[in-house]
């Protein structure tokens, strides 16, 4: 099977297929010259993150709160109920969320971080484990405030790039039950999955992984909350490749998916489709209550949770639009076109394609670096010089430091992150950004290395500043 998306039931010859949307506003893009591409670099000290957006030409930066809303979303903007208390805004978001997740109780937050901070205080006690399908920046670092100490528990073949399996992002079972015997069920505070592993490339779990890790936390009465920030992701991945769910809809495979765990925190500045916007969603009153007080003391009131209606109207939409096949095959779809052509040039790429990226694998690039000469963040401005196409670090500026001993994590993956904003380019913005990628590639032997120049405390790879070695 082609990975690319058939939304059109062709037996018969080439039927392509296309973004499901026609363009009604246009925003014009800026093109630079190398010499002012080389001067903003020096400028933003060789982090894509200080790059200024006018300067970038396609910004694959991040697809969080960089999506396109679509007509029927702006129109619902101007719907904003502007109450303090009880929008019907706040209402409407309620039933999208009860509806399409399937969760009992709503608590809505400015983002995704704003909900996980909740959840990590009302749940985490101190000294207790977190277990996690690999870490997330964010997460883990609310996990750790709060007391816990994150435990990974993917699979090992998600720290394995070439490694082919359909659902790297599964949760090993062993490691959960090693950790059970090890630290007893009460010293686990919760098991934190993710739908579409991120920082694995977006791979996804599969439903029989999730039903298997419920039977095994049910036996300890262990809860399973859920990283939901990508989960249409992950049910597209469930329908193109797990036994049984081919004539499911996303709508009936995510709703599943929900209901084997207990509750959820979710980005809604990803799968959601708008720019700002989180919620919290859980099927327990008491957790309920406590997360509804807590955000009283650091989002707002339990009924806009630091949004404005506005907000909270164009996420309910962006709820109902972004759970339609047609959509998440087009979102997807574009991600698989740009990484067929990468794979057929024979560009080292995580396999397989996850939902909403393109991760380079810096290590394949660039073997004549060390890691602490920081691969993944050099082909992140090279491809910026080359082109102005911005990208992200995701090896070991992102996995920061020890808290312990202070020294670097090295993780295992060293990978550039090409992000897919949603709705927002063309196809033939993907053939440009391949033809980048290749140009970086072929001039890949006489590339340097970076070294710190200047490193914040937490979560450095947003800030910190490099220079390149000689
Ligand atoms: C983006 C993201 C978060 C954090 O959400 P923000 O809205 O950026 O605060 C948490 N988990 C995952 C998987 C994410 O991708």
């Amino acid at each position: 099977m082609s990975n690319v998306p058939q939304t059109m039931g062709q037996q018969h010859g080439r039927r392509s297929w296309a973004e499901p949307w026609k363009i009604k506003m246009v925003e014009p893009l800026t093109v630079t010259t190398r010499e002012e591409r080389e001067k903003a670099l020096v400028e933003a000290g060789y982090n894509t993150f200080l790059l200024r957006s006018a300067d970038v030409y396609i910004d694959l930066l991040t697809d969080s709160g960089t999506s396109a809303m679509s007509d029927r979303q702006w129109a619902g903007m101007m719907m904003g109920d502007e109450a303090y208390a009880g929008s019907r805004n706040f209402y409407h978001l309620e039933e999208a969320i009860q509806k399409v997740y399937g969760y009992k109780y709503i608590v809505p937050t400015h983002q995704g971080r704003g909900a996980e901070h909740l959840i990590s205080q009302a749940v985490i006690k101190q000294g207790q484990y977190v277990p996690g399908n690999m870490y997330f920046t964010t997460t883990r670092l609310h996990q750790e405030l709060a007391g816990g100490t994150f435990q990974d528990v993917i699979i090992d073949e998600a720290h394995d790039p070439a490694s082919l399996l359909p659902f790297k992002g599964n949760i090993d079972l062993n490691k959960v039950q090693a950790l059970i015997d090890k630290v007893g069920a009460d010293k686990i505070a919760y098991i934190s999955v993710a739908g579409t592993v991120n920082m694995a490339g977006g791979q996804p779990v599969s439903m029989a992984n999730i039903k298997a890790l419920r039977a095994l936390c049910d036996k300890y009465g262990i809860k399973i909350y859920l990283d939901a920030t990508r989960m249409m992701e992950n049910a597209f991945f469930i329908q193109q490749r797990e036994e049984g769910y081919a004539d499911k809809t996303i709508a009936e495979i995510l709703k599943e998916f929900c209901s084997y765990t207990d509750a959820a925190w979710m980005s809604a500045k990803k799968d959601n489709l708008v720019n700002i916007g989180g919620w919290l969603a859980v099927n327990d009153w008491d957790l309920f209550e406590e997360l509804r007080n807590l955000v009283v003391v650091y989002e707002g009131l339990h009924t806009y949770g630091g949004l404005a209606g506005r907000d909270l109207e164009a996420m309910a939409i962006g709820i109902e639009e972004s759970v339609n096949d047609q959509h998440i095959r087009s979102r997807i779809g574009q991600v698989l076109y740009l990484g067929e052509l990468l794979t057929s040039w024979n560009i080292p790429i995580v396999q397989p394609v996850g939902g909403h990226a393109i991760f380079l694998d810096a290590k394949a690039f660039y073997p004549h670096l060390k890691q602490v000469e920081f691969p993944a963040q050099v082909l992140a401005a090279e491809l910026y010089l080359d082109s102005g196409i911005r990208s992200m670090e995701r090896g070991i500026v992102s996995a920061g430091r020890d808290p312990k001993t202070g020294d670097h994590h090295y993780p295992k993956l060293e990978l550039t992150r090409l992000t897919i904003p949603r709705r927002v380019y063309t196809q033939a913005h993907m053939d440009v950004i391949a033809e980048a990628v290749k140009a970086v590639y072929d001039a890949r032997e006489t590339t340097k290395g970076l070294k710190i120049a200047y490193e914040p405390k937490y979560l450095r790879f947003f800030q910190a500043r490099f220079e390149r070695l000689p």
